[in-house]
């Protein structure tokens, strides 16, 4: 993108996913702008299954700067896109699309605002720690490669189908010390930092794991967040894990990501994140949302 600062219009960036509707992004989006004294307008796109591709090129077309891709078109993103980050490239998902002058760059900012959030928001250091993540989907592919370069002792992947957990080590072995196995195979492992990356909690579901995975004063952070604990963090609650965490840190911190990708400035996060926490209806409201 040319210089985003020579604009005499709003720049116009927007999520694209199915569905959307209920996406925070446009709020959290516009409190960044404000932040830095850039306007902006940032819509939320419903795209219906095969309409993607032409989705992009209309948004372009009428003037867009760059999008948010969530489900279920990352990997088409990343596809799509003419340069890759090399984070981007690793995960094989891109979530953050800029229109450059050269063409689409797409990058992944899932797994950096993941890692700052445990580790300068939660303060949950991940060098020489036991990592365990659950799932083997968009998430995790996302954010395993930020994992890895945090330097843990160990990262185990564990997922229900237990084929798509080694596919997955296999690509990121050459990034650090990643093992992969069943969420059967967890029976007194322990592990000090133990993340839900599987859609589970979208169904109020568990994945199907013993209480022996959580080291002493090991953390619970599930990818998911809502009103509510999510099943993974109250069934952690019940086990006597103290330290948990939702989704909501990652969801801000992926999106200051983005905001730097896209405007080369990166906001502050810290009252976005309380006031999201305190008031989270007002991030709720109604944007635009065009089909
Ligand atoms: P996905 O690609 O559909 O992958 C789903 C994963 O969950 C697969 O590994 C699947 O296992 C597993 N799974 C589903 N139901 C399960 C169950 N009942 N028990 C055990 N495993 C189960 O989904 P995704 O895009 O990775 O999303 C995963 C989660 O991350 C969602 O909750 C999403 O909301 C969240 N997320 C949050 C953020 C954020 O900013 N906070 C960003 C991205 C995603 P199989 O392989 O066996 O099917």
């Amino acid at each position: 993108m040319s210089d985003p600062f020579a604009f005499d219009r709003p720049l116009r960036f927007a999520v694209m996913g199915n569905p959307v509707e209920h996406s925070k992004s446009p709020a959290i989006h516009a409190r960044f702008a404000r932040q830095c004294g850039i306007r902006l307008e940032y819509d939320r796109i419903q795209v219906d299954p095969g309409g993607f591709a032409q989705a992009l090129d209309h948004f372009r077309a009428r003037g867009g700067n760059g999008l948010n891709i969530t489900v279920p078109f990352k990997l088409e993103a990343w596809s799509l896109a003419d340069r890759r980050s090399p984070r981007a490239e690793l995960a094989g998902a891109v979530n953050t699309l800029r229109f450059d002058d050269d063409g689409l760059f797409g990058d992944n900012t899932d797994g950096v605002g993941l890692v700052r959030d445990l580790v300068e928001n939660l303060r949950c250091p991940l060098a020489g720690r036991r990592i365990l993540v659950l799932g083997a989907g968009g998430a995790a592919r996302g954010i395993l490669g930020p994992l890895l370069e945090a330097r843990p002792e160990a990262l185990r992947i564990a997922n229900r189908t237990v084929s798509r957990a080694h596919e997955l080590a296999e690509r990121f072995a050459t990034h650090g010390p990643v093992t992969a196995g069943g969420l059967d195979q967890l029976n007194g492992a322990g592990f000090d930092v133990v993340i839900n990356a599987t859609a589970a909690s979208l169904d109020g579901a568990l994945p199907k794991i013993p209480p022996s995975v959580f080291a002493a004063n090991g953390l619970a952070c599930d990818l998911m967040y809502g009103d509510q604990p999510t099943a993974f963090l109250a069934w952690a609650a019940d086990q006597g894990v103290t330290r948990l965490a939702d989704g909501l840190g990652m969801l801000v911190e992926q999106a200051a990501e983005s905001f730097l990708v896209w405007l080369k400035r990166r906001p502050l996060t810290k009252d976005v994140l309380v006031e999201l926490r305190a008031n989270p209806a007002a991030f709720s409201e109604a944007g635009r949302v065009s089909e």
